[in-house]
């Protein structure tokens, strides 16, 4: 099988900071996750990574970065190894959601309710679209 140049989402040459930070799709996902944080997230790995080390504190978002980078690498190989067809951001987002509310036994109990919170953020963004000026 021969790895595509091209990014699965949108007409970029496909890199992997290209695939989980610049492309269109990663963007509209980190914009939602850093409104919910109220933090600048997923510019690049410096971005999320920085706060993997003060885990303590940062348990629920480093869990959901987490899920979104492993999220976006799945959703890409299901274009590639399976003939995904592409109907919406939804389909991320759904991925998303499952795989948080998979590893819910795995969060801290201190971290539970920001983790729900961020699951009904997420179940109102299936519901519609956000607004196009959110920034
Ligand atoms: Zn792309």
């Amino acid at each position: 099988m021969e790895k595509p140049e091209d990014c699965v989402f949108c007409t970029e040459k496909e890199s992997v900071h290209h695939l989980l930070f610049d492309c269109v799709v990663a963007r509209l996902i980190w914009k939602i996750v850093s409104f919910y944080f109220n933090r600048q997230l997923g510019s690049d790995l410096e971005s999320i990574a920085r706060l993997w080390i003060s885990n303590k504190s940062h348990g629920t978002l480093n869990s959901v970065c987490s899920a979104v980078l492993w999220c976006i690498w799945k959703f890409r190989n299901s274009f590639v190894f399976n003939n995904a067809v592409w109907l919406s951001t939804n389909q991320l987002w759904w991925l998303i959601l499952q795989s948080i509310q998979k590893w819910k036994t795995i969060f801290m109990q201190e971290d539970s309710e920001q983790v729900e919170g961020f699951c009904t953020l997420l179940r109102s963004v299936l519901k519609a679209p956000p607004p196009l000026d959110w920034h």
